[in-house]
């Protein structure tokens, strides 16, 4: 989900879709571009992706991070991107990819479920933002020409995106404020930027931070909200959003109080 300015979504390829628009589309292993989506891509994994993923493939974060993605800081960016690495094969595929389809269905990436549309943040300033999408299936997929209509919301049902958009949505608020740097000289590998990173791509450091380090005595927490984070990744990633901005940013947060 990337963050777009007022000047440059006119700009952007593909066609622009209104809540009431309807696109055609319709996915299915006897077209003959199946599965050549799922090839040299860069891409871009959230925080709930990673979250959803390691677990779906029985590995801790530090294990998948370090199997499977490649972090990359864009020029002009002050927080890395997360990108799913490619295999190392001829037409560089998918690590999740079988002849049969996609190996991890259920778990797949916002960008997956999502595809063939695109969804963006368009920031207007002054706090206000609003979600754009676009759909934009490559020239290859003969998805679109079949003769299934979708809405916006048909679609997010249909591929159970509402709560990988939600996260996804919130993660790109955060993001954008790192058109800013935070970190001065030090960048990334500063001991802010290491935490910050943490807190939104490794949930198991990130809850050994919460759990096993002075944080709950340093914090007032209440008692209902860290039994969940014990628990529930999703609970505890959107309290690490929160973490982020409040010591990154300085943003009051009414869970974290001295
Ligand atoms: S290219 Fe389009 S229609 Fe073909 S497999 Fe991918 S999503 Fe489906
Ligand atoms: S995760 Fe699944 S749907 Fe996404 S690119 Fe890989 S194989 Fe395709």
């Amino acid at each position: 989900m990337k963050s777009i300015d007022p000047e440059t979504i006119e700009k952007l390829p593909g066609t622009r879709l209104k809540p009431t628009d309807t696109f055609r589309f319709r996915c299915h292993k006897d077209l003959s571009c199946f599965n050549r989506c799922c090839r040299n891509l860069n891409l871009f994994l959230y925080p709930y992706d990673v979250v959803r993923l390691k677990k779906a493939l029985g590995l801790d974060a530090d294990q998948f991070l370090e199997t499977h993605v490649d972090v990359i800081l864009r020029e002009g960016n002050h927080f890395p991107d997360v990108l799913l690495r490619m295999a190392d094969n001829e037409t560089r595929t998918c690590p999740f990819l079988s002849s049969a389809g996609c190996t991890v269905y259920p778990d797949r990436p916002d960008t997956c479920r999502t595809f063939p549309v695109e969804h963006g943040i368009l920031f207007r300033g002054q706090g206000q933002s609003e979600r754009v999408s676009f759909f934009r299936p490559p020239d290859f997929c003969q998805g679109q020409h079949e003769n299934q209509t979708w809405t916006l919301r048909g679609w997010a049902d249909d591929q159970d995106a509402a709560t990988y958009n939600q996260m996804t949505a919130q993660w790109a608020e955060i993001k954008s404020l790192f058109q800013k740097n935070p970190w001065g000289s030090a960048g990334m590998n500063s001991s802010k930027g290491k935490m910050a990173f943490m807190a939104a791509y490794n949930i198991d450091r990130f809850r050994e931070f919460v759990f096993q380090s002075s944080f709950l005595k340093r914090y007032r927490i209440k008692k209902n909200l860290a039994k969940k984070w014990r628990i529930n990744d999703r609970e505890l990633m959107l309290f690490g959003f929160e973490w982020i901005r409040y010591f990154v940013w300085g943003i009051a947060s009414p869970n974290i109080r001295i």
